[in-house]
């Protein structure tokens, strides 16, 4: 039998718990339907969708994880299904960068969730537990059985959690023999706020690590990382995509090699435009590139959608606290939602084409107004003709704000500037003190975005004439 079910846990052969995991994401997604379901309404608050998700997923998620001892892959695994739970709270489209949710919200990773209720355990095994079960455990660490057991992996769990123990126990004189239950359950929490607090903000910043500079926002499209050239030989050069212009490529069709010339770039299908000499044309994507283009030769590193959100995000996020938007105590849950979701750009083309513009689609993260501009949040806010007619109250308010806070011109990038600033309220925007203008660009921001959405919903129909009804 290569697995069995017992009490909500998966054995499998092995004591992997690979099946049990698989098995615990399966019951979990059950449960994120009726989280869904709250998320979507637009008064309720997200403490309420957050205890929701707490008592049906995360306790499905982590049932029985008090008594297993997961591997670094698993950890992985359960924190992205903990960072997908919190973008769902802040109703996020499920392309946006799911950790940013998470540390918008501080939530505490799968680390912090399993080790507390390990910790919780085994208080409880030492003082609480039935006395047959206190036998079985007190034999268990005997040192005699350690040398007997044949299992590695059946040792494992009372190894794993002691050594944790012997950390929580030197942190401070706390000591589980001695302390009250909420003594121990307090100091365990207080070591892993510590020990944990930077998690999401060290995964987002291990995500933008390898790029030095990010370049500031333009309506271009920002370059996606080009697929590595499969030659055994590493590249020599490094181009930037506009400078492959004039590269010679060379393509295998049938038994003919095609010679080709790179003759220009576009930068917002990302695609080049190739002459054969024999006189004809193909479009290349990065990967044809990396395959036919110039041997040796790199494209050049460039932030795609997520880094760029993510660099601006680290930048303006307050250290250890919950995000503006989620912390403010004036605002509602429709204006907290809001402001995550400019925040990660999580309305817009460019973060629901992501997926599709991996597999060369790249039209998808386009605005479907006549310029085609990537569709960011300050072509949306700003500069689509799309929403020209309700766009006014905005620009006066965010010139307003511009003018008040001195750093800023009154153009498109202090514009950008003023919606960062009403997204994460960052003093690095606003070093001169309180902007007075700002609840007023904060109120009209609100309220562009909903006529803005009421005119991308509400396209008049193209319905063929209907015959006059006789009476
Ligand atoms: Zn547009």
């Amino acid at each position: 039998m290569p697995s069995c079910k017992f009490l909500g846990t998966v054995l499998d052969r092995e004591l992997t718990w690979e099946r049990h995991i698989v098995h615990r994401e399966t019951q979990a997604a059950d449960a994120l339907f009726h989280v869904r379901q709250l998320a979507s309404h637009s008064t309720l608050g997200l403490k309420h969708v957050t205890r929701e998700w707490e008592r049906s997923v995360a306790q499905s998620l982590f049932y029985g994880a008090d008594a297993l001892v997961f591997q670094q892959t698993q950890l992985k695994r359960l924190n992205s299904e903990v960072a997908r739970g919190a973008a769902l709270v802040l109703g996020l489209h499920h392309t946006a960068t799911p950790a940013i949710a998470a540390d918008m919200l501080q939530w505490r990773n799968a680390e912090q969730r399993v080790q507390h209720t390990q910790m919780h355990l085994l208080w409880e095994l030492q003082h609480t537990a039935p006395p047959k079960t206190r036998r079985i455990y007190q034999a268990l660490i005997a040192p005699t059985l350690h040398r007997e057991s044949t299992h590695a992996r059946l040792q494992a769990w009372h190894v794993h959690t002691h050594a944790l123990l012997a950390e929580f126990e030197t942190a401070n004189s706390t000591r589980i023999s001695t302390a009250s239950k909420k003594e121990w359950g307090d100091h365990v929490q207080s070591f892993l706020r510590a020990a944990h607090t930077d998690h999401w903000l060290e995964q987002l910043k291990a995500r933008v690590a390898p790029t030095s500079a990010v370049p500031p926002p333009t309506s271009q499209r920002p370059q996606r990382v080009c697929a590595p050239r499969p030659a055994p030989l590493p590249a020599v050069r490094t181009l930037q995509p506009e400078e492959f212009v004039g590269e010679v490529v060379t393509k295998q069709v049938g038994d003919d090699l095609e010679v080709g010339t790179v003759t220009s770039y576009d930068p917002h299908r990302q695609r080049w435009h190739i002459r054969y000499r024999s006189g004809a044309t193909a479009a290349f994507t990065a990967s044809h590139m990396a395959a036919h283009g110039p041997p040796r030769t790199a494209c050049a590193l460039q932030p795609g959608t997520s880094e760029h959100a993510i660099t601006e995000y680290l930048l303006h996020r307050p250290k250890n606290a919950p995000a503006w938007c989620v912390a403010a105590p004036a605002l509602s849950a429709y204006q907290r939602r809001h402001w995550a979701k400019v925040i990660t750009s999580s309305d817009l083309a460019v973060c629901r084409g992501k997926y599709t513009s991996k597999h060369g689609d790249s039209s998808r993260q386009l605005c479907t107004c006549k310029s085609a501009a990537l569709e960011t949040i300050e072509h949306f806010y700003f500069e689509c003709a799309a929403y020209a007619a309700v766009r006014q109250p905005l620009t006066d308010a965010a010139t307003e704000w511009c003018k008040l806070s001195a750093e800023h011109t009154p153009d498109t990038g202090g514009f950008r500037q003023a919606l960062l600033w009403a997204a994460t309220d960052s003093q690095l925007l606003t070093p001169n003190g309180p902007n007075t203008a700002g609840d007023d660009l904060r109120k009209r921001a609100l309220e562009f975005y909903a006529k803005a959405k009421a005119i991308r919903h509400n396209k008049s129909m193209d319905a063929a004439t209907q015959p006059t009804q006789s009476a």
